[in-house]
C-alpha cells in the first residue's frame, strides 16, 4: 500500500497530536511540519511533536520550502478558528496543488459566514485539481454530521435539538480567555458585547450543514451567550474559579424557518461541571418519524476526537473530486485501522 504523504501545519495542542497520530498510521507518512513559533523553527520535527524516531525533517516557518506536490499529498492545518485569518495559508496550499484538511471551526461550512471566500476556495481547488475540507469534533462531528446521520432512516423531521455538555478543564489559557472563564458576570457580559468573549465558534456552520443536508429551509439564526456562574470553587492547572465567578459559557442557537424554530443547538462549556453534579455528554433529539433520542455519556472527548477525525479524513479528501467539501460531501471517515480503510468507492 502506497502511503499518503502528509505535512502538518500548526504544531500546537491539536497539531502536534495530529502529527503523532499521522506518524503512527501505516498508510500515512508524516513528511513535514510547519509552525512559526521561534522555539520550534529549525528543530527536528520528531523532537517538537515528542516522538522517538527521527523523521529526517526539521520544522520550518517557510511553507514554500515543503509544499511540493510531487512530495506531498495533503496538508492538515491547525492554526486558527477563522476563515479570514487562515485564508492566505489556504490559498498557498491550494495553489501548490495539494489537498487540505483544516480544523478551523469556520471551515466546516465557510459559506455560512464567508460565501465569497468559500466560492474562492472552491474555484482555487478545482483550478488546481485538489480538494479541501473543514472538520473537527464540533463543528464537524458531534452537533452536525452525527445529527444528519441519525436522520438517515427518517421519513420526516419536524425539528431537531442537539446539546453538548463538555468539560473545559483540559484546555489552556487561550480557551479560558475566549470562553470568559474566571471573569465576573459583568466582565463576561461586557466581553460578549465587545467580542473578546467568543464562546463557541461554529454554530452558524453546523446549522448550515444540517439545514442544507436535510433541506430544512432555515432562513434565520439567533445566537445567545450566557455566563455559567459557579457556586463552588473550581481549579485547573491554568485557572482558579471562586464561587460567584464565571466557570464557562452556555451558547444557544435557534434556527428558524419562518416563525418556527426547527433547530436548537445548546452548548454549555465549563470547567469541571461534575463539581456541581453535572455530567458531560452529547444528546440529540430528532422530532419526526421515527422519533429519535440519542445520548453519548460522557461527552465524545473533544481534543481526542478532533485529532482523530482530522487524520481519518486525510485519505477521504485525497481521493475526493476537486473542490470545497464538507463532512456530508465525502464518504464517512472511520478509524484508519488497516489497508482497506484507506480507499473507498467514490
Ligand atoms: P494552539 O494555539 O495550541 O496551536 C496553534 C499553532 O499554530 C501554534 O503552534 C502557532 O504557533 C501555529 N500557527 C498559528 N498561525 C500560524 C501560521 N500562520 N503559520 C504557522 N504556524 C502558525 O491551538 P490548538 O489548540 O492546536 O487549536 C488550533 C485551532 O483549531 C484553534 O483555533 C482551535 O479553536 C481549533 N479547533 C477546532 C476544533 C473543531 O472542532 N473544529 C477542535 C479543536 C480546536
Amino acid at each position: 500500500m502506497a502511503s499518503v504523504r502528509v505535512v502538518q501545519w500548526g504544531l500546537g495542542a491539536m497539531g502536534s497530536g495530529m502529527a503523532r497520530l499521522i506518524d503512527s498510521k501505516e498508510g500515512l507518512q508524516l513528511v513535514g511540519g510547519i509552525d512559526n513559533r521561534p522555539e520550534y523553527v529549525g528543530k527536528p520535527l520528531h523532537e517538537v511533536i515528542g516522538t522517538d524516531t527521527d523523521l529526517g525533517v526539521n520544522v520550518t516557518d517557510d511553507p514554500a520550502s515543503v509544499l511540493d506536490p510531487s512530495q506531498v499529498d495533503c496538508v492538515v492545518i491547525a492554526t486558527t478558528s477563522w476563515v479570514k485569518e487562515q485564508m492566505e495559508d489556504l490559498r498557498t496550499i491550494l495553489r501548490a496543488g495539494i489537498n487540505c484538511v483544516s480544523i478551523a471551526e469556520e471551515m466546516a461550512s465557510p459559506e455560512a459566514q464567508s460565501p465569497e471566500l468559500a466560492a474562492e476556495l472552491d474555484a482555487l481547488a478545482k483550478e488546481h485539481g485538489v480538494s479541501i475540507i473543514g472538520t473537527g469534533v464540533n463543528p464537524g462531528l458531534s452537533m452536525d454530521m452525527l445529527v444528519v446521520a441519525l436522520t438517515a432512516g427518517c421519513h420526516e423531521v419536524t425539528s431537531i435539538e442537539a446539546t453538548r455538555v463538555n468539560d473545559l478543564s483540559p484546555y489552556g489559557p487561550t480557551v479560558m480567555r475566549t470562553q470568559g472563564v474566571g471573569l465576573s458576570e459583568q466582565e463576561f457580559l461586557a466581553g460578549v458585547e465587545d467580542g473578546s468573549v467568543d464562546g463557541h465558534i461554529g454554530f452558524p456552520e453546523s446549522a448550515q450543514m444540517i439545514s442544507d443536508a436535510l433541506g430544512l429551509g432555515i432562513d434565520r439564526i439567533e445566537q445567545k451567550r450566557e455566563p455559567i456562574i459557579s457556586s463552588v470553587r473550581r481549579e485547573t492547572p491554568h485557572i482558579v474559579i471562586e464561587p460567584g465567578m464565571v466557570a464557562g459559557c452556555k451558547q444557544t442557537l435557534l434556527g428558524y424557518r419562518g416563525d418556527e424554530v426547527v433547530l436548537t443547538l445548546v452548548h454549555p462549556q465549563q470547567v469541571l461541571p461534575e463539581l456541581e453534579g453535572q455530567g458531560t455528554g452529547d444528546y440529540i433529539t430528532i422530532n419526526g418519524t421515527p422519533q429519535i433520542s440519542m445520548q453519548i455519556t460522557p461527552e465524545y472527548a473533544g481534543g481526542t476526537a478532533t485529532k482523530g477525525i482530522a487524520v481519518n479524513c486525510v485519505p477521504r479528501i485525497v481521493e475526493a473530486s476537486p473542490g470545497l467539501k464538507n463532512m456530508l460531501d465525502i464518504p464517512l471517515p472511520g478509524a484508519l485501522m488497516g489497508p482497506s480503510a484507506y480507499t473507498r468507492r467514490v
